[in-house]
């Protein structure tokens, strides 16, 4: 997904959620846990001595991980500004801590201890957090998305993602989203695992979870708009035969997509069939043009018409 044309509505997000209090001292690291997995690099220099640095592109959450660095573990980030060539001149904000700060920050994240002598081991190359307070789990969704998240302008698609920078970060957002009764969908993309929420309701709630109240608002009046648009094109472009039959067909399908969930499980689908049948299921009023629209990416008409019919005859089979 281009990064532009969603900075809007997630820049608009991120600008809120970084207005948000710091909160508890509990909920704090689990801040800084997410922007150090997130944004955070590991730098061994000569000597064995350890430096972190963060880098990211977002002014505002940028000074949040200061602030919050200062905050709650006392340490003085040095904190600057890049124009990077490598990165196509984009501009980065780095933020570094000193060989003595790392250190501060690497044992309260349970990654490395000092032994009687001063020397500092590392024990894990990811922070270690409990995530089992709700509010630290909050916090914790909330500086990924900040690091690491986008969502795109749902005036255009319902998609919410958070880039992962290994197999273990996709995991623990997996098993976060899911304690918050929500269902990710991960897919992989040049080679990093993105797990991503895709239906408005969840995403909705999500942005509610972080605290982006007013973005909630603004996602809200989208979704009534585009649905009333919605209907009003069906209303305007099919017929009522048309329409009906359209419905038929679009009813077979999500019932095949049912059976097929409930006889043998949609895990047993592949994944391109499978992100089909969850969309169809849910959305037994959309037209082709409009399923295909809802799929990252998006399909075809006829693409999307060719997996539903897939999804048919393996039901058809199952009988
Ligand atoms: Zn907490």
């Amino acid at each position: 997904m281009p990064r532009d044309q969603n900075q809007s509505f997630a820049g608009g997000v991120k600008d809120e959620l970084i207005r948000l209090p710091m909160g508890k001292s509990c909920c704090q690291i689990s801040e800084i846990g997410a922007l150090t997995r997130t944004s955070g690099h590991l730098q061994v220099r000569g000597g064995g001595r350890l430096t972190v640095t963060y880098r990211m592109e977002h002014t505002g959450t940028a000074r949040r991980l200061y602030q919050l660095l200062k905050t709650r573990l006392q340490v003085s980030p040095v904190l600057r500004y890049a124009q990077s060539p490598r990165l196509g001149g984009r501009r980065t904000w780095v933020l570094s801590l000193n060989e003595n700060d790392s250190r501060i920050l690497l044992e309260a994240l349970h990654m490395a201890e000092t032994d009687e002598e001063g020397r500092m081991t590392i024990r894990r190359t990811v922070p270690r957090h409990p995530l089992t307070r709700q509010c630290c789990r909050r916090a914790f969704l909330r500086a990924a998305f900040l690091g690491a998240g986008t969502m795109a302008n749902p005036e255009k698609s319902y998609h919410m993602e958070w880039r992962a920078e290994d197999e273990r970060l996709a995991e623990a957002l997996r098993r976060l989203l899911e304690k918050a009764g929500m269902s990710g969908v991960s897919y992989e993309r040049k080679g990093k695992t993105v797990v991503c929420l895709k239906r408005a309701e969840q995403i909705s709630d999500m942005l509610a979870l972080m605290g982006a109240s007013s973005s909630v608002l603004k996602m809200e009046n989208i979704r009534v708009n585009r649905q009333t648009r919605l209907r009003a094109n069906r209303a305007a472009n099919c017929d009522e035969h048309n329409s009906e039959r359209m419905l038929d067909a679009a009813q077979r399908q999500a019932r095949a997509c049912r059976d097929i969930s409930l006889r043998v499980g949609l895990f047993t689908l592949p994944q391109a069939l499978r992100e089909m049948a969850r969309v169809r299921m849910e959305n037994p009023e959309l037209s082709l043009a409009e399923l295909g629209e809802m799929m990252d990416p998006p399909l075809s008409k006829s693409a999307v018409n060719h997996r539903l019919r897939r999804l048919v005859e393996i039901a058809d089979r199952l009988e």
